[in-house]
């Protein structure tokens, strides 16, 4: 059985006071709440406050995004070995990082290395445009973006990665693609991963859908036994992460 994962990635949200402030509101609220896996993903500058504030909780912790490499003359970067003191989580290849920062799948999958290298666990993010899906190109994108991650991540390592499958035009949007649609996805990215790795590889793999999930939107996903949770983006930075995340978990234990 996947334990289904609730994911909030904050973005450019709350500095490291409010950051603090608001992980202690969600931890009165949701420590403890069991069949999921509740992670919050901070600001990097943010991480340390939210550590504190979360310590000894069941809340878990992530960052954005990862250097590739473990250190050095990178300024600005911040890496994986440093990220990994802290957390247990790391966010790669979202799109506002392949669109605004020209992140490619290379370089994703270097970071993917170096965060498994460090002991951190990927949260591997890929999805397709609004272009490519009205061209019905949605498999061979993300068949792209998979093969490329698969080619180098090595049979030990690949039960540590997570995907998220997050449609670019879902993004922030308000609209979603129905239970079916991400299914069908869910199901290519799980056939990849079974004739790369093995079945019990493929039935293994975490896989979440993100974009424009509420306490409303998530209803529509939490029936799907294939669908293991959500990475949110806008509602994980009000009180509505803790109604989805409820709804994540009881999805998996009734
Ligand atoms: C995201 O940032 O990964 C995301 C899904 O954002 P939103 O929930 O705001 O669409």
């Amino acid at each position: 059985m996947r334990t289904p994962i609730a994911a909030g990635n904050w973005k450019m949200n709350l500095g490291p006071q409010e950051a603090e402030q608001f992980a202690r509101t969600l931890r009165a609220q949701l420590d403890g709440l069991a069949g999921v896996d509740t992670v919050l993903f901070p600001p990097y500058i943010a991480i340390a406050p939210v550590h504190r504030a979360i310590a000894g909780s069941t809340l878990q912790l992530g960052a954005q995004n990862c250097a590739d490499v473990a250190s050095g003359a990178y300024t600005g970067e911040v890496s994986a070995p440093m990220i990994a003191e802290l957390c247990r989580w790391v966010i790669l290849g979202h799109s506002e990082r392949r669109i605004y920062f020209g992140e490619t799948d290379t370089f994703i999958t270097r970071k993917a290395l170096a965060a498994l290298g460090a002991g951190l666990q990927p949260i591997v993010c890929i999805g397709e445009s609004i272009e490519d899906r009205e061209a019905n190109l949605t498999e061979r994108v993300i068949t792209a973006h998979l093969q490329a991650l698969m080619t180098e991540v090595p049979d030990d390592q690949i039960g540590r990665v997570t995907i998220a499958y997050e449609p670019y035009w879902a993004i922030g949007t308000g609209h979603t693609p129905n239970r079916q649609n991400v299914e069908d996805v869910v199901a290519i990215i799980r056939a990849l991963v079974a004739e790369r790795y093995g079945m019990a590889a493929g039935e293994a793999m975490r896989i979440l859908y993100g974009g424009s999930v509420t306490s409303t939107t998530i209803q529509e996903f939490t029936g799907s036994p294939h669908i293991d949770g959500a990475l949110i983006g806008g509602a994980s930075l009000t009180a509505d992460f803790v109604a989805i995340a409820n709804a994540i978990a009881q999805s998996k234990t009734v």
